[in-house]
């Protein structure tokens, strides 16, 4: 099986193992981490000398002349191939300059990662050569900049319901389209839009079809003012109107009709963008927590003593390693080949925004009085870290998608009991009880050979886990075939489970390849890391691994249908 047919995470819900995936840990090629560094250098001294994150906050508003600079330091064409005139960067070496810009800035994050992780990442992604050629150079230097609008009113989470329309013109040679799209980033001065849009079929009896359309800013589009928002409040958020918009016919991106897919594969990669600004977010806090306790006194002491402060700061260290770990096994993955890696960056994504969210909270926390006053940057920075948890697909969307995907998938050995049964593998309501039954037989607990011996104790976690993974999925669509697409409490558990799977595998790779660079001193703080990691997750994984249908979920349910019926909590003292 070679690297680009598989996915790590896709094998493992069948219980294999796939581990010359992830092992060795991946690195960035010498010179390309030479670039990176000079980037970092330089984005520091920028940050030092010209931005201010608070006035960006207060006046809600990213500066003309930063955004010029960013533009200058190349900024804007970070991913787009050297021949269109960006600096053609890999997956790793994007997401580490994407960690750094978001651990100066929420909103100049945004800003870039809108622009390149999802604005004009399909025209890189499906473009076809004239387009490449007419759009890339100007967006890779930032004299034109992208957008990607799919969210509508009554479209967002259920992305594949929108309503705009393309309508072919009599001649033929263009869409005109109508309708509009909400809440989208760089709305109010982008030039070039990737926009989703219905278009006819042929067939008049056959449903319009979504197709993607490369959009110049021109006329019959406009954009509404910039919505007031809780964080990244620099970033230009705005609804966009499309009247009778003429879009030349050659503007299809992919294909007519298979808009979705185009949507999905951006998003597929836009969500590592937003995993590694977390990791720069994250970062960055750990930061000001370390100062902060060793500046804050109480009781006679640096606050940092206290058990309860070190306990904090241990974990939020512990998990955004993981967090790092996988993002860049990740990134690593799509530089190596690898083509799907939908689930992985999935996980990174729910990971990072939640470990994020949790190290501002313990931030906040540690900074008490000061944190939850307006004149430091905490409360700030927790307002800015809020929205990754929305975007992108929402936690619970892919939370959904995760444990789904994952189940759907048969891998390879599925896939081939499959094809002697002459029947493809399409959904969950093929997965007779035959092939499943094969699958059972197939899941046997796989060992990792890899990992250095002194892990021992963590990779024997993982394998564990890892085959009970593998042993729920089974025995849950053995009862419940296609039912389970509607049992998200058990969806919800199997996700956990994966997102943790995932995170030991990555922090075992890269503190074995620490480990074989530096021995086992040289590496020691990597392997404390990863023995706390697998501390915080071997609890969480037996918890969610255990039942997988239990009676507390009846009792959830129906305590939700009471509280919908009565409107609210019920109860009062008086
Ligand atoms: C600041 C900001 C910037 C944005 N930028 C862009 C952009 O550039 N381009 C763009 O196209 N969009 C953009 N969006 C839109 C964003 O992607 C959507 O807000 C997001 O997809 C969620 O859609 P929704 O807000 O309509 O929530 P809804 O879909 O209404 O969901 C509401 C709640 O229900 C949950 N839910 C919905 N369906 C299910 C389900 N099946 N199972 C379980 N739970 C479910 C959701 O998780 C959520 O908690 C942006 C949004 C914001 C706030």
């Amino acid at each position: 099986m070679s690297a680009d047919e598989t996915s790590f995470m896709k094998s493992l819900f069948h219980g294999l193992i796939e581990e010359n995936l992830v092992f060795p840990y991946p690195e960035m090629d010498p010179e390309e981490k030479e670039t990176v560094a000079m980037i970092v250098d330089n984005l520091h001294k920028f940050a030092e000398s010209e931005v201010d994150a608070a006035k960006i906050d207060r006046e809600h508003q990213i500066p003309s002349e930063l955004l010029d600079k960013m533009k200058e330091m190349g900024l804007f064409g970070l991913t787009i191939p050297e021949k269109y005139g960006g600096l053609g960067l890999s997956a790793s070496a994007y997401a580490r300059v994407i960690q750094e810009v978001a651990s100066i800035d929420g909103s100049l994050a945004v800003t870039i990662g809108a622009h390149q992780s999802i604005g004009l990442k399909a025209i890189l992604l499906f473009g076809t050569d004239a387009q490449k050629q007419k759009y890339l150079p100007k967006l890779a230097t930032g004299e034109k900049v992208a957008a990607f609008a799919l969210t509508e009113p009554g479209a967002g989470s259920d992305a594949a319901s929108i309503t705009t329309r393309a309508e072919l013109s009599d001649d033929g040679q263009s869409y005109i389209l109508n309708g509009s799209k909400i809440w989208i980033t760089n709305g109010g001065f982008a030039d070039v839009f990737t926009v989703f849009a219905r278009t006819s079929a042929a067939d008049p009896g056959v449903k319009p079809r979504i197709t993607a359309l490369i959009v110049e800013r021109g006329e019959g589009l406009t954009n509404g003012p910039s919505e007031e928002k809780m964080g990244i409040r620099g970033s230009s958020t705005t609804e966009i109107f499309f009247e009778d918009v003429k879009v030349p016919v050659e503007n299809v991106l992919h294909e007519a009709g298979r808009g979705f897919k185009v949507a999905m594969e951006v998003l597929n990669s836009g969500r590592l963008g937003l995993a590694s600004g977390c990791v720069g977010m994250s970062k960055k806090l750990i930061k000001m927590s370390t100062e902060r306790v060793q500046e804050r006194s109480a009781f006679g002491r640096p606050i940092g003593q206290f058990g309860m402060i070190k306990d904090k700061v241990a974990r939020m260290a512990a998990e955004t390693y993981a967090l790092e770990s996988m993002t860049y096994l990740t990134t690593g993955l799509i530089d190596e080949g690898v083509h799907d890696y939908s689930l992985e960056s999935a996980i990174c994504k729910v990971y990072g925004s939640e470990t994020l969210w949790s190290v501002v909270n313990e931030t906040l926390q540690i900074a008490a009085g000061i944190g939850y006053m307006s004149e430091y940057p905490y409360e700030r920075m927790m307002r800015d870290a809020r929205i990754n948890m929305i975007f992108e697909g929402t936690n619970e969307i892919l939370r959904a998608f995760i444990a789904l995907s994952g189940m759907q998938s048969p891998g390879k050995h599925l896939a081939e009991v499959a094809k002697a049964m002459r029947e493809p593998i399409k959904g969950f309501g093929l997965l007779s009880d035959y092939v499943v039954g094969k699958a059972r037989s197939l899941v046997t607990r796989e060992r990792v050979e890899r990992v250095h011996p002194i892990l021992a104790g963590e990779s024997a976690v993982f394998e564990e886990y890892a085959a009970m993974l593998a042993q729920r999925v089974e025995q849950t669509l053995r009862k419940h075939g296609r039912d389970i697409a509607e049992m998200q409490f058990v969806q919800k558990r199997i996700a956990e489970a994966a997102i943790d799977l995932y995170a030991l595998a990555a922090v075992l790779s890269r503190t074995t390849r620490a480990i074989e660079r530096k021995g086992e001193k040289g590496a020691e703080r990597e392997i404390h890391l990863t023995v706390a990691f697998r501390r915080l997750a071997e609890p969480r994984l037996r918890d969610r691994l255990g039942e997988m249908e239990r009676d507390a979920d009846e009792l959830l349910k129906e305590i939700a249908a009471q509280t919908y019926k009565d409107g609210g909590y019920p109860f009062d003292v008086i």
